[in-house]
C-alpha cells in the first residue's frame, strides 16, 4: 500500500534520541534550545519557542496576542479542528469566513465584513502547504490593528514573495505531529519577532512561571521533551530535501493527471511556493467519493480526505450560531476533496501506480 503519510526516520534521528537517553536528562533541555535556535534561523525570525503540539502552539500564540474572554478571532471553517479549539479555550469566539475555491484558504475579500470592535486577531491557515494571500492579509490587519496568527502547521518551508512561513504573521504556529512534513511524533513551535510575546509564551508553556516558583498568570505544561527535540533537530536539517521530494512528486502527478476530465488538480496562486503537505484534487460531483477511494485502495493507493466536513457543522462550533449553508464554498469542497500520496518515500514508480489507478477509477 502506498500510504498517504509515512514519516522518514533514519540513523540520524535514532542516534540523536540515544544521546538524549544516555545523557539521562529527558525533559526540556539543550536539544530543545538547539531546535529553537535553528528553527528561528530557518524561518528568518527572532524567536522560536518549542511546545508539545501544534495545538499548544496556537494556544500560546493567541494568549501572547492578548486574546481573552469575549474577544473575536477570525478564521476559516476549512481546517483541522485544532485551528479553532484554542480560540474557545481562551473564552473567545471564532468568527468564520468562507474560503477561496482555488486555494482552499480563507477568502481575504470576505474578511473585512466580519470585523467588529471585538475582533482581536485573524488566524489564516496555509492549508495543504500553500501560503494564504499575505499581502492582502497584512493590509487588513494593519488597517484594523489586528494580530495575525499564522497556522503554518502544514506549511514549514513554504514561501510568499520569498518570505518563509513563520515570518509572515505576527506569530507563526507549526506542528511536528507524526504525519507533518517534518515531525517528532508530537510537537509544535511558535515563531515571533516580538521579545515581549516570546517572554509571554515561555511563561505560558510552563505553568505561567516568570521566575523560580513565581506565577504571574494561569499557564499550562506545554514543554517539549529533549527526546522529541532531538528528533526535530535532525528533521529540520532535512526539510529542504523532503520538500523537494514532495514538489517533485506533485509535479509528476500534475503532468500525468493533466487533461483528465472530472478531476481538478491543485492550483498555486501567484508569488508562492507550495510545500504539498497534501496534494489535493477535487472530484466532479458525478463521482461518488467513497467508491473512488475504495477503487484506489484496491490498487494499493492510500488516498485521504482532509477534511470530510467543514468545522462549523461540529456541535461545539454550530452551537455558536452556525448552520449548514453558511459557508457554501467550504461545504462544497469538503464533499469533493481527495488527497493523494506525495510524501518523500513515494517513488516515480509509485506515481505511475497512482496515476493508472486514478484513470481507471475515473472511467469506471
Ligand atoms: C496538525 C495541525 C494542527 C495541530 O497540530 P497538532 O500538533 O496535531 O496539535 C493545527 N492546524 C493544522 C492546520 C494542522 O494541520
Amino acid at each position: 500500500m502506498i500510504n498517504i503519510a509515512s514519516p522518514v526516520i533514519e540513523e540520524e534521528e535514532r542516534r540523536a534520541v540515544n544521546e538524549v537517553i544516555e545523557s539521562g536528562m529527558l525533559a526540556q533541555g539543550p536539544k530543545v534550545a538547539e531546535l529553537e535556535e535553528s528553527w528561528a534561523k530557518y524561518c528568518g525570525v527572532k524567536h522560536a519557542l518549542a511546545v508539545n503540539s501544534g495545538t499548544a502552539a496556537i494556544h500560546c500564540a493567541l494568549y501572547a496576542a492578548g486574546v481573552g474572554e469575549g474577544d473575536e478571532v477570525i478564521t476559516t471553517p476549512y481546517s483541522f479542528i485544532a485551528t479553532i479549539n484554542p480560540i474557545l479555550m481562551l473564552g473567545a469566539r471564532p468568527v468564520l469566513v468562507d474560503i477561496d475555491e482555488e486555494t482552499f484558504n480563507i477568502d481575504v475579500s470576505k474578511i473585512e465584513a466580519a470585523i467588529t470592535d471585538k475582533t482581536k486577531a485573524i488566524i489564516p491557515v496555509d492549508l495543504y502547504g500553500q501560503p494564504c494571500d499575505w499581502k492582502e492579509l497584512r493590509e487588513i490587519a494593519d488597517k484594523h490593528e489586528l494580530k495575525i496568527i499564522e497556522d503554518a502547521c502544514q506549511a514549514i518551508g513554504a514561501e510568499y514573495d520569498g518570505v518563509k512561513t513563520g515570518a509572515l504573521g505576527d506569530f507563526g504556529c507549526f506542528s511536528l505531529y507524526a504525519t507533518k512534513n517534518i515531525m517528532c511524533g508530537e510537537g509544535g513551535v511558535v515563531t515571533t519577532n516580538s521579545d515581549d510575546a516570546a517572554a509571554a509564551i515561555r511563561s505560558f508553556r510552563q505553568h505561567g512561571m516568570t521566575s523560580s516558583y513565581e506565577y504571574a498568570d494561569l499557564g499550562y505544561n506545554y514543554r517539549m521533551s529533549d527526546l522529541h527535540g532531538a528528533i526535530a533537530v535532525e528533521q529540520l536539517k532535512k526539510v529542504e530535501d523532503f520538500t523537494n521530494r514532495r514538489q517533485h512528486n506533485a509535479n509528476m502527478l500534475n503532468e500525468a493527471l493533466a487533461g483528465i476530465e472530472k478531476i481538478v488538480l491543485p492550483k498555486i496562486a501567484s508569488n508562492r511556493n507550495h510545500v504539498y503537505h497534501q496534494y489535493t484534487i477535487l472530484l466532479d460531483k458525478s463521482i461518488r467519493r467513497d467508491d473512488f477511494i475504495a477503487k484506489l485502495r484496491e490498487k494499493g493507493v492510500g488516498a485521504g480526505v482532509y477534511y470530510p466536513k467543514p468545522l462549523h457543522v461540529y456541535p461545539h462550533i454550530s452551537k455558536l450560531g452556525y448552520k449548514v449553508g453558511d459557508f457554501p464554498v467550504a461545504e462544497d469542497l469538503a464533499a469533493r476533496v481527495v488527497s493523494l500520496p506525495v510524501h518523500p518515500k513515494v517513488t516515480d514508480a509509485d506515481i505511475e501506480v497512482i496515476t493508472s489507478a486514478i484513470k481507471e477509477a475515473v472511467n469506471d
